[in-house]
């Protein structure tokens, strides 16, 4: 598989490196401190089309495939990975699935909205009870007249708060188990739409997450998203998607953890030299680059796979598992490598410390990737 990159794909990615270091970085630090939502980049980003780039051009998107929304997404994560989360859930689990199974009539209300930006999006699938097991949900969706109404609790809600559009699924036949899911769009400003606080999260602090709870919310037909009982189907096939954008952020991550590694390890001195000079120092650096080119290069066979492999769903869990938890090593050793200077907040590895380990969690734990990656390999 060719992962050389086109000359456009190279040129975004240069693009946006060049806006996440000039206008993400300055402030980081303090919207990390006082877990503010950076409104204000979040606009800029939607100039630049960073926020509806896996929309088609015909509704005001990008129109961009997989690998170059992997890039964009891995250049914003290096710098700052709250609001890659951000950007990454309004393009993958909200602009995704209503491009692929919305009514052209659905596609033409919400998408050109969401597409330039003016709204993000999110998704509602976790509950306080079902996470992993996200099909034993309770939230219900009762006929009523033309609609649906629709009530129960959501947990975990990525954009809850800041966002307008939301995917959410609920159960329309609690008898028919996950064949009785149903998915949605509604707007935060609809009634019976309540979000939570926002969660005091160990990081990603900058990025905001509450609870949603659905209280009587009446939605037109019109904004079904799919068949009745296909939502479980749609949910599946959006976090297949999705994950792509989670290891991409894992890669960018990891990055940016080689890059402090480095250069603390070139300036720090013990023994009168710099650590670097140390072996076991080096070997630490080896394997995080190592395992960074590893990382990098199965997100972009997912990526390039996505959407046409019989087993682009396995390959995107496994880029996710691994991303993920070589990240999580990466930043873990890149502490390490940075003493008690790195237990401190004065630098940078210690945000990243606490912002990676959501990675192995969110859009489904490691645990939940080995499993369908287990299902497909049994199954063939
Ligand atoms: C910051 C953040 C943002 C999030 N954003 C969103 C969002 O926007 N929308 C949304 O719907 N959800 C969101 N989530 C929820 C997230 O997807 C869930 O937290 C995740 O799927 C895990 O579910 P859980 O937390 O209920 O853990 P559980 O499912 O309770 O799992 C607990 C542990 O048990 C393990 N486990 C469970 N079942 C099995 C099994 N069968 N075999 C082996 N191990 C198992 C898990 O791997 C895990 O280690 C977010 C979560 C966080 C932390």
């Amino acid at each position: 598989m060719d992962f050389e990159l086109t000359e456009e794909q190279e040129l975004l990615r240069q693009e946006v490196r060049r806006f996440a270091e000039e206008r993400i970085a300055p402030g980081t630090r303090e919207r990390d401190r006082e877990h503010r939502f950076p409104a204000e980049v979040v606009a800029e980003m939607s100039e630049l089309g960073l926020l509806g780039m896996l929309v088609g051009e015909e509704h005001g998107g990008g129109g961009a495939d997989p690998l170059t929304y992997c890039l964009a997404v891995e250049e914003i994560a290096r710098i700052c990975p709250s609001i890659a989360v951000t950007m990454s859930v309004t393009n993958s689990v909200c602009c995704w699935p209503i491009a692929r199974f919305g009514s052209p009539q659905l596609q033409r209300e919400v998408l050109p909205e969401l597409a330039s930006g003016a709204a993000l999006g999110g998704f509602c699938l976790t509950e306080p009870g079902s996470g992993s097991d996200a099909a034993a949900m309770r939230s219900t969706a009762r006929r009523q007249g033309d609609g649906w109404v629709l009530d129960g609790e959501k947990a975990w809600i990525t954009n809850a708060g800041v966002g307008k559009w939301f995917v959410v699924l609920a159960k329309s036949d609690p008898a028919a188990g996950h064949r009785g899911i149903t998915a949605f769009v509604v707007a935060a400003e609809w009634p019976g739409f309540r979000v939570g606080a926002a969660e005091e999260k160990v990081g990603l602090r900058a990025s905001r997450t509450a609870a949603v709870s659905l209280e009587g919310l009446e939605v037109p037909d019109a904004f079904r998203l799919g068949e009745v009982g296909q939502g479980f189907r749609i949910a599946l096939a959006t976090l297949d998607h999705s994950r792509l954008g989670i290891a991409a952020q894992a890669v960018g991550i990891h990055q940016r953890a080689l890059e402090l590694a480095v250069d603390y390890a070139k300036e720090r001195i013990q023994f009168g030299v710099p650590i670097a000079e140390h072996q076991a120092v080096r070997f630490t650096l080896a394997r995080i680059a190592t395992e960074l080119a590893a990382a990098r290069a199965l997100t972009r066979q997912a990526a390039l796979a996505s959407e046409s492999a019989r087993d682009a769903g396995r390959l995107a869990s496994q880029a996710k598992a691994y991303a993920s938890e070589a990240a999580n090593r990466a930043v873990w050793d890149a502490l390490q490598i940075h003493g008690g200077n790195g237990y401190c907040e004065d630098y940078e590895i210690a945000r990243l410390y606490r912002d990676v380990r959501v990675t192995t969690i969110y859009e489904g734990t490691s645990e939940m990737q080995r499993l369908v990656i287990a299902r497909h390999l049994l199954a063939s």
